[in-house]
């Protein structure tokens, strides 16, 4: 299996990445879901992330706000990684291997990716097929969790 990560891992790539599966009807306010954004510049320590002002209640957020990337230790790349090992139907230990990660913690991740990245909005974001490079990730089987369950822990021959 080729694992060619490189363009993935790219800080720009890795939020057009973000913004492409969360915004996927267009930029929305997390907390009051106006659709009156307005570009507010970038994060002043990440300089590909992008904030946002809301035009309909006046906060502020940006591309990570309300998702599961957000105030956790693990950096967003491994995130990426992990939903893109997913897509690939790699299992948790295999996806352990790949980030050096410990199990628990992939499987905790694992299990977050797949209720969808945004915490408000589980059933709109990563439903379906997204596309992910040259790569689809299949995330978010709404409905079906034991299905993906057991596509996750099957573990691939050859690997
Ligand atoms: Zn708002």
């Amino acid at each position: 299996m080729d694992l060619t990560l490189l363009p993935l891992i790219d800080d720009q790539k890795c939020f057009e990445t973000v913004r492409r599966l969360r915004w996927q009807t267009g930029v929305a306010c997390p907390q009051c879901e106006s659709a009156q954004i307005t570009k507010w510049g970038m994060d002043e320590t990440q300089a590909c992330r992008q904030r946002y002002h809301c035009g309909g209640c006046g906060r502020d957020f940006d591309d990570l706000t309300s998702t599961v990337f957000a105030g956790h230790h693990q950096p967003l790349r491994v995130w990426l990684l992990c939903l893109y090992f997913m897509g690939l139907n790699l299992s948790n230990r295999q996806i352990a291997r790949e980030l050096s990660l410990d199990e628990d913690s992939t499987h905790d991740m694992a299990s977050q990716l797949r209720d969808g990245i945004v915490a408000r909005q589980p059933a709109v974001v990563l439903s379906g097929e997204v596309e992910c490079d040259e790569v689809y990730v299949v995330a978010g089987h709404k409905g079906h969790p034991e299905a993906v369950n057991k596509k996750g822990d099957h573990p691939v021959e050859g690997a």
